[in-house]
């Protein structure tokens, strides 16, 4: 189901910084004319499931300028579908059960903060549109037709929910997380710096075969979709790459908006300038600074991987996880362009009285 990729192997290795961009510019050539040649996705849709508040000045890292304390980030579920020599199957990306992630310590904290508005709060500034259950059962999917879950990160995830936690029934009974060694090791041993950011049990009690743990890149099935290391954000960061009808598509959060991706053409106040003067080509999402040079390297390359969004080439075909938006709360912050949501292919869902696929 999985095989390894290598392109961009040694790509950090130099010992000028500058030369790991080129090197990184340059097998990102290589790797999108390999993904290009491969098969597209069967099916690929994104759908928004919360909006919440973000600090701005960690959304965008030394760049952003106006006092507005926040940014409102819109988290999104990805459903992929994609041939393997297994038959088809079906991805979550950032499945975020947002209903039992609350006890992440950066959420409580913020609760807390506002103290007997907190409820007030909470309603005019956190947007639930949608949940992943009524996603799937939008779509005509039910629990057991999911094969895989992947997370671009785990901050603020809990998977005990859809993978069976401590005493708890898992209600995806057929799926398995896909994850790199180092998030999945991380979310074990946290540093207080880190801690703050990861849901505390959210991983805990889960069962070892429902987690696939990876150590490299990797393809999957008939290579429409690549989970690429993206060191960074977090040190077991990684990207989901789609290969669509709209070229490739990269998931992460390793920047928070289309404009963190091209700074130059950026209309929120500060980003653009800021590129200007530093001649920085990306804005990170920093809120941990886990590995802040590494995040910079990844962002160039998730651009590059991506390539110009066929809408507006000044910007990249960047399909973000928590793509920010605008909110009258929180004035100046909207981006200039948004991916907002996608949809291409057809959906398959399991024959329920043959065990074989049909079109919807
Ligand atoms: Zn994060």
């Amino acid at each position: 189901m999985m095989t390894p990729f290598y392109h961009f192997k040694g790509t950090r290795d130099a010992i000028r910084p500058l030369d790991r961009i080129d090197h990184i510019r340059e097998a990102s050539k290589d790797f999108q004319k390999t993904m290009l040649a491969k098969p597209k996705v069967r099916f690929y849709k994104s759908m928004e499931l919360i909006r919440v508040p973000y600090p701005a000045k960690y959304g965008y890292l030394n760049a952003f300028t106006l006092p507005t304390p926040f940014i409102h980030l819109c988290n999104k579920l990805f459903v992929i579908q994609f041939d393997s020599a297994e038959g088809l199957k079906t991805l979550l990306v950032s499945p975020s059960d947002w209903e039992y992630q609350r006890e992440t310590p950066f959420f409580a904290q913020l609760d807390q903060s506002a103290g007997p508005f907190s409820n007030q709060m909470e309603k005019l500034i956190v947007k639930g549109t949608n949940t992943v259950l009524g996603a799937l059962q939008q779509l005509g999917l039910r629990p057991e037709d999911i094969d895989y879950i992947t997370y671009d990160h785990l901050h603020t995830q809990n998977v005990t929910r859809w993978l069976g936690g401590k005493g708890q029934v898992a209600l995806f009974p057929n799926a398995k997380l896909l994850v790199m060694r180092e998030e999945w090791e991380s979310t074990l041993s946290l540093l207080p710096w880190q801690n703050q950011w990861y849901c505390p049990d959210g991983t805990l009690g889960i069962d070892a075969s429902r987690i696939e743990l990876l150590d490299d890149s990797v393809f999957l099935g008939d290579g429409s979709v690549a989970l690429m290391r993206t060191k960074g954000h977090t040190e077991g960061n990684h990207s989901i790459v789609a290969h669509t009808d709209q070229g490739l598509l990269v998931t992460s959060e390793n920047g928070v908006s289309m404009d963190s991706y091209a700074p130059l053409h950026s209309k929120i106040a500060g980003i653009a300038n800021y590129a200007k003067r530093t001649q920085s080509e990306i804005i990170i999402n920093g809120n941990t600074l886990e590995c802040g040079n590494e995040q910079y390297l990844s962002m160039i390359q998730e651009k590059s991987v991506a390539g110009p969004w066929p809408k507006d080439e000044r910007f990249f075909n960047m399909a973000l996880s928590s793509e920010s938006d605008g909110y009258w709360l929180f004035p100046a912050t909207k981006p200039t362009v948004r991916m907002g949501e996608l949809e291409f292919g057809q959906i398959t869902l399991p024959n329920r009285l043959t065990g074989q696929g049909v079109m919807k």
